[in-house]
């Protein structure tokens, strides 16, 4: 199946996600020269290992660039050292940085993917007169970066489902002010019930013969492709250390620990991930058993994380070919609590100077714990955290715990000010049905 195939269908007519049939190696010359490359130019080459000549290189380029169209900062964390103290003479570069990838329209990760995937759904139906209906159910962020991501894109449409009442008010604001292409529907009960409303409709044939619909959700393989982009980028800022590498993953869906693994198969080297997780560890669990055993989700601080059966599973598997050992080999998984996640926005706010969100917090703690088990070689590793939203995304936690105010950037305070627009509806799909054949 061609790329553009998948990315439009988003999940196979069997249930299953799309792989690539071969993850492509990149050439030895490409990590020699990647410290002089700027990130516009890595993340091309990345992506046209994957897209190869079903997007013509000029719109790729277009393409990334757009998508790309914020910074993604790499930052070593120094020690607060007390002013007068002895070793503030000498300060000492720590080997713990954290990769900022929240510098998006919405600040969360979450646009990368979707700004990508909207990119590259218009460029493979380019000159299709049709309209494609995009459908996405939301618990927060996920909407909130696809209608961004989405916004004003040509010949699509987007709706998106979330639940009424369960959404922060500033992310309500980022689904239900966009306008234009994208409309927000306001449903009378829980993002389970979003979520299988969008299932129905795909399943509906009625409407699927009356409109062509695709989803956003993490499962399309246009998400994951970009995603990789940016651990290429951390390793050319670091690649003159000759320090190993280790990267720290806050993992929910494992999109994004998923596709810095694909990374490692073509090339990059990484020695070792973390899939660090709030206490919803299926994945940490059967990293030591062998075992992979779903559950309901349970409500964590990190909520974005809080999944209970993790769909990229099935493609971590596939690039394990199913062995565990395999996969333990190139992973360790490590959960937390939330005490131990607040103790660490703490712990680094008060040594380190540095503010996290509660996810990075528990990239963070997975990133320490792997150094303090490695302290006979800690000084050989150069390790790197995900951070993956603004704190100011999690003002309320971030606040309690430090007991200090979080700026909110006017980037997002731009959106607190505009008028909510969304159509209220009951959880009877015959609603959801109603408002797309309208
Ligand atoms: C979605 C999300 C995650 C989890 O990413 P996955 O790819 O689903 O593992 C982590 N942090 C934030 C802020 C998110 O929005």
């Amino acid at each position: 199946m061609s790329l553009a195939e998948a990315v439009t269908r988003g999940l196979a007519p069997d249930g299953g996600l799309y792989m690539p049939e071969r993850i492509p190696v990149l050439p030895q010359n490409f990590f020699d020269t990647i410290r002089e490359k700027s990130l516009h130019e890595i993340a091309f080459v990345v992506a046209q290992a994957f897209v190869e000549d079903e997007v013509p290189e000029v719109d790729l380029r277009k393409l990334v660039a757009e998508t790309l169209n914020f910074e993604i900062p790499l930052k070593v964390l120094e020690a607060r050292l007390q002013p007068g103290s002895p070793e503030a003479l000498l300060p000492k570069t720590s080997n713990i940085s954290v990769l900022e990838l929240f510098h998006g329209p919405t600040m969360a990760f979450k646009d990368v993917g979707a700004r990508f995937m909207a990119r590259m759904l218009s460029a493979v139906r380019k000159g299709s007169t049709s309209e494609l209906t995009v459908l996405v159910a939301t618990s927060g962020d996920t909407g909130s970066a696809v209608a961004s991501g989405f916004f004003n894109v040509p010949g699509i449409k987007v709706v998106i489902l979330y639940p009424s009442k369960r959404v922060s008010d500033l992310q309500e604001k980022q689904l239900t002010t966009m306008g234009s292409n994208i409309t927000a529907l306001e449903v009378e009960g829980s993002f389970d019930d979003c979520q299988h409303m969008v299932k129905e409709a795909f399943q509906d044939a009625e409407t699927r013969a009356a409109k062509e619909l695709t989803s956003a959700n993490s499962i399309n393989i246009a998400r994951l492709i970009p995603q990789m982009f940016y651990y290429f980028w951390a390793y050319a800022q670091l690649s003159q250390t000759k320090k190993e590498l280790v990267v720290s993953v806050p993992s929910g869906n494992f999109g994004n620990l998923t596709a810095g693994l694909m990374a490692k198969r073509m090339g990059l080297p990484v020695a070792h991930f973390v899939a660090s997780t709030n206490v919803n560890n299926v994945v940490p669990e059967y990293l030591q058993s062998g075992l992979f055993e779903t559950r309901p989700s349970v409500q964590t601080i990190s909520n974005a994380m809080d999944v209970g059966n993790p769909s990229n599973f099935a493609r971590m598997l596939d690039l394990y070919g199913g062995d565990v050992r395999e996969m333990h080999k190139d992973v360790l998984g490590l959960s937390f609590t939330d005490e131990e996640t607040k103790a660490a926005v703490h712990e680094v706010y008060t040594t380190l100077n540095y503010m996290l969100d509660p996810h990075g917090a528990v990239g963070y703690l997975g990133l320490r714990t792997y150094l303090e088990h490695a302290k006979d070689h800690a000084d050989q590793i150069q390790g790197v955290f995900l951070e993956t939203a603004h704190p100011a995304k999690f003002q309320d936690v971030v606040e309690k715990t430090l007991g200090t105010k979080v700026e909110i950037p006017t980037q997002l305070q731009v959106y607190l000010e505009r008028k909510k627009e969304a159509k209220l509806i009951s959880k009877n799909f015959n609603d959801l049905k109603q408002f797309l054949l309208a």
